[in-house]
């Protein structure tokens, strides 16, 4: 047998673009603005991006990621264990740890890398790790890279979490760690934190949040959701991502001195992997200067969901709004939804449409998301567009 064989066999892609509905790797050719990209011959208002303060093309980054550029070279081409280490690396980690309340923390390539890193070399095999069904891909990895079992409860289900909890020996040495994404990044929901912190006391447990899609808007100063459900010293760790309101590439994971110290020392995402180039670097520095001195940013960016959220609801459809800068829209079948997606595109509106397993099945979703810097146009281009094919289609909410 050819290992190769199941590529071979792979048809689900071109089965999909023999439809026509295939939407995926689409190039972009131009992005202008960040709120707004061509691909092929179309400009299309971008609501499927997770720049969500909209500071992938702000001057003030930019430039500072130039001036990175000029100053320190493209690339590290080594880890922070070894040749990777520049000031900025270390300045950046400050700030972060600074800005979250936290005493350290550590960055890495990616936000994956950095969950897969951190949760592989913190759970070790007398370890338990209790985390929801919904949880990103990078958590779900680095559960399986760990040596600890991992038990997982029904999506934001706390009874479901308690009797895992309540039902789970533990063996002589090991410890629990429960981990949850802070906003469910298909669905846009927030997780029950303040209820996760009392079972965590509960029955001695620590608690990881990945916040990628929260830091930097949920929460009065941006800090996240532990912020804007006033637990914040209560979340023992806190895992982010560069690659959304930080408008580049990394990740970090920020909580006790102690405890980023061994994750700086043992976690082989760290010791294995080169560092962030100092373009991503003095963007995130950028970033983080922005998000401290401009909160107005963040009630820009709510004004804009809510009132793409009345648009949709006006309309007639059926938006999933857990408190995010997503809004989901249920289409319902999957055919209809690519369909939905497909006719969207052809008005110049980008979205994604998220198929099971990744949405609850028969609740197939276009998953729409906004940034700060939408205009009033750009908005009611994309609410325009959703009213013409739902029309087409003869589906309304
Ligand atoms: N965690 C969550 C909850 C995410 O949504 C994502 C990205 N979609 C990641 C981690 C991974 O982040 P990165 O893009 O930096 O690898």
């Amino acid at each position: 047998m050819d290992l190769f064989n199941k590529a071979y066999r792979y048809r689900r892609a071109n089965d999909l673009k023999a439809t026509g509905l295939y939407p995926y790797f689409r190039p972009i050719t131009e992005s202008c603005g960040g709120t707004r990209v061509q691909i092929g011959d179309r400009e299309l208002v971008m609501a499927g991006s997770n720049n969500y303060l909209g500071l992938t093309h702000d001057p003030r980054v930019m430039k500072a990621a130039r001036e990175a550029v000029d100053h320190f070279g493209t690339g590290c081409t080594g880890s922070r264990f070894l040749n990777g280490t520049l000031s900025i690396h270390e300045q950046m980690e400050e700030r972060l740890a600074a800005f979250l309340q936290k005493e350290a923390c550590i960055t890495s390539g990616t936000g994956y890398q950095t969950n897969v890193g951190a949760i592989a070399t913190l759970a070790g095999k007398s370890d338990v790790i209790f985390g929801d069904r919904d949880n990103h891909a990078s958590i779900i990895d680095g559960a399986r890279l760990a040596f600890a079992r991992h038990l997982k409860y029904r999506h934001n289900d706390m009874e479901d979490l308690e009797r895992l909890l309540q039902t789970t020996e533990l063996v002589p040495g090991g410890g629990r760690i429960i981990i949850t994404d802070g906003v469910f990044s298909m669905l846009g929901d927030l997780a029950h934190v303040p209820e996760i912190v009392a079972l965590a006391k509960k029955y001695e447990a620590r608690i990881m949040v990945d916040d990628a899609h929260a830091v930097g808007v949920v929460g009065p100063n941006g800090r996240g959701t532990p912020e804007h459900f006033g637990v914040s010293d209560d979340v023992d760790l806190v895992i982010g991502t560069f690659s959304k309101s930080f408008a580049c590439l990394g990740g970090f994971v920020a909580g006790p001195r102690e405890v980023i110290d061994y994750i700086r020392h043992t976690s082989r995402s760290v010791i294995f992997s080169a560092s962030m180039t100092p373009g991503s670097v003095a963007t995130v520095l950028a970033c983080l200067d922005i998000i401290e001195a401009e909160p107005e940013r963040r009630t820009q960016l709510w004004d804009k969901v809510a009132y793409m959220k009345r648009g949709f609801e006006e309309l007639g459809f059926d938006v999933i709004d857990g408190g995010s800068p997503i809004l989901s829209i249920v289409i319902g079948d999957d055919t209809t939804t690519m369909e939905f997606n497909k006719q969207l595109f052809e008005q110049g509106v980008f979205v994604n449409p998220v198929l099971p397993p990744a949405a609850p099945p028969g609740m197939s979703l276009l998953r729409t998301s906004y940034m700060a810097t939408h205009t009033q146009d750009d908005l009611d281009e994309i609410l325009g567009a959703f009213k013409v094919v739902a029309e087409r289609l003869r589906i309304m909410g």
